[in-house]
């Protein structure tokens, strides 16, 4: 490729405002045969919000409940961790102090409450430390087919309540994907939420490839597997998650809204967050390359 048409090509791409940071780049986004889609944030607004709270402990009231979960929150930094602090604020609920806080990757988050233990997060996160969890399990399965995200609160490793979060896809994902599928490209999705919401939610947009409950060290060996398999890889994300499979993948696509990690990380950025720019850079990418010959 000549730099010119490289730069004719970048400019193009700036115009849809997709930020190629590197030539290379430009020129390997035409042959991508699979593109890989992080959930949160990337196909959805990363915004959720509370939608249930399911007490399991008749002695706690909702309020309760989430002033605990608002305490515990307020050291995390992830999504869901906001979600609850809004809700909490909204129905000026005040946080208290917790501490020994400490964030389970892939799990949810740990800390000492008064003198009590308190766990929230995933199912995973409750198996590990023995919290019963009964016929509790089929009430977050249901909401989690629903798309939502449910959440255990254990206090002293006894299931307190479920709290329900959920994130709207953005408005334009559907043709977006549409889009890239429309150039024959493989779309999986990849996340660390539950296995239920994440096929619930590729289901509402048109992927049925969907790599779930994914560690966050482990979001990078997805890229390699379908390397492995001779796939071009374009990788979309948009979390400190997701860097090293956004380092890793053939072209690694970051959401301007997203976390710096990630940009730094990412070969293209989509400034306007949505996924129509993954589609506008690759035929930005497919016209420099006929430029050429
Ligand atoms: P992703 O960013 O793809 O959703 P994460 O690895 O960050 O994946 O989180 C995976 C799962 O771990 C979440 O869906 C949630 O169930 C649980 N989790 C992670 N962080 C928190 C948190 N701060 N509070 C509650 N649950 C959490
Ligand atoms: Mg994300």
């Amino acid at each position: 490729a000549t730099p010119m048409s490289v730069m004719v090509g970048v400019g193009k791409a700036a115009e849809a405002g997709v930020l190629i940071r590197n030539g290379e780049a430009l020129q390997t986004a035409s042959k991508i045969t699979a593109m890989i889609l992080d959930k949160t944030g990337t196909i959805t607004e990363g915004a959720p919000t509370v939608t249930d709270i399911i007490i399991a402990d008749k002695s706690y009231t909702k309020k309760y409940i989430l002033m605990v979960a608002a305490s515990i929150e307020s050291g995390s930094e992830h999504p869901l961790a906001q979600a609850i602090v809004d809700s909490a604020i909204e129905q000026k609920i005040v946080p208290e102090t917790i501490s020994d806080f400490q964030a389970i990757a892939g799990h949810g988050v740990e800390a000492q409450f008064n003198d009590h233990k308190l766990l929230f997060g995933n199912q995973k996160l409750m198996l590990k430390n023995g919290v019963v969890l009964f016929d509790f399990v089929a009430k977050a399965q249901k909401l989690a087919n629903e798309a939502k995200t449910p959440m255990y609160l254990a206090i002293d490793n006894k299931l307190a309540a479920i709290i329900a979060v959920s994130d709207p896809i953005k408005k334009d994902s559907v043709e977006a994907i549409k889009r890239l599928q429309a150039n024959g490209i493989r779309v999986v999705m990849l996340t660390g939420d539950n296995r239920a919401t994440a096929n619930a939610v590729a289901k509402k947009v048109g992927i049925t490839e969907v790599f779930a409950e994914v560690l966050p060290e482990e979001k990078s060996n997805k890229v390699a597997e379908l390397q492995a398999q001779g796939e071009i890889v374009g990788m979309t994300g948009d979390g400190i998650n997701d860097a090293p499979a956004l380092a890793l993948a053939n072209v690694g696509f970051a959401i301007g809204t997203g976390t710096d990690v990630a940009i730094e990380s990412a070969d293209i950025t989509l400034m306007r967050g949505s996924l129509h720019g993954l589609a506008d850079a690759i035929a930005v990418s497919k016209a420099t390359l006929r430029n050429i010959k």
